[in-house]
């Protein structure tokens, strides 16, 4: 199966006469077998991207390979790809097996190898028991796995998904995972996963690729991506809770530099020296800062709340720096009064004010 590779895409759009540029300058490619989820939030270009690799929308300037082939100007009928949305789609008066082998009796399959096909798709999709249903008979999860079967029928080159499973339960949405999962490895094309929610991008994907406003922020594997945000939007946008950021200062003590976050000093690393005397975006994911009861011991706090989750708690304070999360201890209570937030100094990732670039 081919490469999917995407260069330099761009893709503006007229409105009223204004431009909108929803795709800036996009890079990105995406293996033989590998899969890819894009994700960002609401609006920053993820459907226009995937929607130029599937052929449905023509690049205002860039290209698309598959492989060697130049398909940027090709429609997606010539493509060769699965396309799975949100919206499923079904044919309501056709069963599940109809559904199923409906495009390859178009395209002219005997009936014979029709039906090898159907049965081996719905093997892989666990929906064998299924195939005489109605559409209307089965649950959300069940027809998504039908709208991919009769995309794997034909034995597609390349996996598009957009947002696949945003109209299911979190239920269906834990079922439906693995499957496509499953099917996307065994069947071994490039797959491309458009999708808002960072959960689905950390667990399923082999790369993560970061949208924002049009602009690919970081492509990186899921704990790289977690671990070593190269932006603050990357690390604010990854991660729940989210990263929780403070102001502080770059100040120089003995040729080194050290993090000033209110009235503690942090040594974070030798990548400071050149920062002296600039302010800088503090963040820590929140299970990296500790409550101490000496609210001398750290940024003070006010404790506002707390959420027991039953595996660990979300506890809220009061700071300078605004509204903090913190993930404490299961068994953690705070009494409404004085804490200090210590910082775990290995965890502190520093970024550009201005920039949101990463800095340390
Ligand atoms: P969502 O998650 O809400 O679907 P997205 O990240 O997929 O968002 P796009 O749908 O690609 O984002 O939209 C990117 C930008 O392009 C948005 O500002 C959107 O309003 C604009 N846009 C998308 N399609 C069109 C269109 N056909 N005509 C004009 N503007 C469009």
């Amino acid at each position: 199966m081919p490469d999917i590779t995407i260069q330099n895409l761009t893709k503006v759009y007229e409105e009223s006469g204004d431009e909108i540029v929803a795709v800036d300058d996009v890079t990105l490619t995406i293996a033989d077998g590998e899969f890819v989820t894009l994700v960002g939030p609401s609006g920053c270009g993820k459907t226009t991207t995937l929607r130029c690799v599937a052929g449905l929308n023509t690049p205002t300037s860039g290209t698309i390979h598959f492989g060697e082939r130049d398909v940027t100007g090709i429609p997606v009928q010539e493509r060769n790809i699965a396309l799975l949305f949100q919206d499923i789609a079904l044919y309501p008066h056709m069963s599940v097996q109809e559904n199923m082998a409906y495009g390859l009796k178009i395209a002219g399959f005997s009936r014979k190898e029709r039906i090898a096909r159907v049965e081996e798709a719905a093997g892989l999709l666990q929906i064998t028991d299924q195939l005489e249903k109605m559409p209307s008979e089965l649950s959300g999860g069940q027809q998504q796995r039908v709208a991919l079967g009769r995309s794997l029928v034909r034995d597609p080159e390349v996996f598009l998904f957009d947002e696949p499973m945003s109209d299911l339960d979190a239920k269906l949405k834990a079922e439906l995972r693995p499957v496509i999962e499953k099917v996307t490895d065994e069947i071994g094309c490039p797959t491309l996963y458009v999708t808002h929610d960072q959960e689905e991008a950390m667990t399923m994907s082999d790369r993560v690729a970061v949208i924002n406003d049009g602009e690919l922020e970081q492509v990186a594997p899921p704990k790289e991506i977690y671990d070593e945000p190269e932006s603050k939007f990357v690390s604010q946008f990854i991660g729940q809770p989210s990263t929780q950021f403070f102001d502080g200062r770059v100040r120089a003590v003995n040729g080194r530099g050290t993090l000033v976050v209110g009235d503690y000093e942090y040594e974070v690393s030798d990548g400071l020296k050149g920062w002296s005397g600039d302010d800088v975006r503090v963040g820590l994911r929140p299970q990296y800062i500790t409550v101490s009861d000496d609210a001398e011991a750290g940024i003070p706090a006010t404790h506002l709340l707390d959420e027991p989750l039953g595996d660990a708690t979300h506890s809220f304070f009061e700071t300078e720096f605004g509204e903090v999360i913190v993930v404490t201890d299961p068994d953690f209570e705070g009494n409404g009064g004085e804490y200090g937030l210590v910082f775990q100094s290995d965890y502190i990732r520093l970024f550009d004010v201005d920039s949101g670039v990463r800095i340390a």
